[in-house]
């Protein structure tokens, strides 16, 4: 699948792994002449190497400030990537703390939040966001309390955007992604009981997951969603706004 961002600025958040590290590739093999890209993660972030112009910005999306400064740049988007998120705590609702709640909040909802108000306030009529949020966020699954409720709250903040924006032709979709293999997993402590299972094998661990929870036996690859998310940014789903893509492998069925 070949898309054409040439000659577009483009802002991705959570942009120095996984994911957002694959969308960012992804819109400067396109083309993309300009990114802006936003991570708390200096080192991993200043690694990137990028075939295009890049300006970027070290930083938690949560910290308003951070936003002032780029808002200040003044460049308008053409399209945004907002994917900076955490797992958090995996644990059932009654052995969650307040602490444990408010650590995903902060940067799965009130930096969603903040990110969301900078692109629309930079964005180009015509342009295009898309909101990483997960089948997590579709399906009620135990021990996904925080996280489950803040990426339904990314599915409801996109479809808001969409309905905000649609005026001056600016789209918002989300992506629910079920599984894919990036260092998200490596803060969960049930992932490290089952590598130690898999002596280590992160693969094999990750196989053992994906049989047991999606229809197709798989999980994604971060350069799959990356291809989705690209369609979701690119003309070719010039009327498709406030939508959830939904790619899992039919976990949330
Ligand atoms: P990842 O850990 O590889 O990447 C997340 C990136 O976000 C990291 O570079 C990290 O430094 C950055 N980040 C975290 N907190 C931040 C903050 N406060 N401010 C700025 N940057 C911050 O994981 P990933 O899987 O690529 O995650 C990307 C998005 O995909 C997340 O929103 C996640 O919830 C979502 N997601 C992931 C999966 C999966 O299985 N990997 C499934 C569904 C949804």
């Amino acid at each position: 699948m070949t898309f054409d961002f040439s000659h577009k600025r483009a802002l991705v958040t959570g942009a120095a792994s996984g994911i957002g590290a694959a969308v960012a590739t992804a819109l400067a093999q396109a083309g993309a002449a300009h990114l802006v890209l936003v991570d708390s993660d200096e080192d991993r972030l200043s690694a990137l190497s990028l075939p295009c112009e890049t300006t970027l910005h070290c930083g938690d999306v949560a910290d308003e400030e951070l936003w002032t400064a780029i808002e200040g740049e003044g460049a308008p988007l053409d399209v945004a990537f907002l994917n900076a998120g955490i797992a958090g705590t995996a644990a059932p609702l009654a052995k969650l703390s307040l602490t444990d709640w408010r650590k995903v909040m902060s940067v799965n909802l009130d930096g969603l939040f903040l990110s969301l108000r900078a692109a629309i306030r930079l964005a180009r009529d015509d342009a295009a966001i898309a909101i990483t949020a997960s089948s997590a966020g579709v399906k009620a699954e135990p021990g996904t309390g925080p996280y489950g409720a803040s990426k339904a709250g990314a599915i409801q903040l996109a479809k808001i955007a969409a309905k905000e924006g649609a005026p001056r032709r600016i789209r918002v979709n989300a992506i629910a992604p079920g599984g894919v293999d990036t260092a998200i997993w490596d803060d969960l402590p049930f992932f490290e009981k089952l590598k130690a299972k898999h002596q280590g094998d992160r693969q094999g661990a990750l196989l053992e997951m994906a049989r047991g929870m999606t229809p197709m036996g798989r999980f994604e690859t971060a350069e799959e969603i990356a291809m989705q998310v690209l369609f979701l940014l690119s003309s070719a789903s010039g009327t498709i706004t406030g939508t959830t893509l939904v790619s899992d492998g039919g976990y949330s069925l």
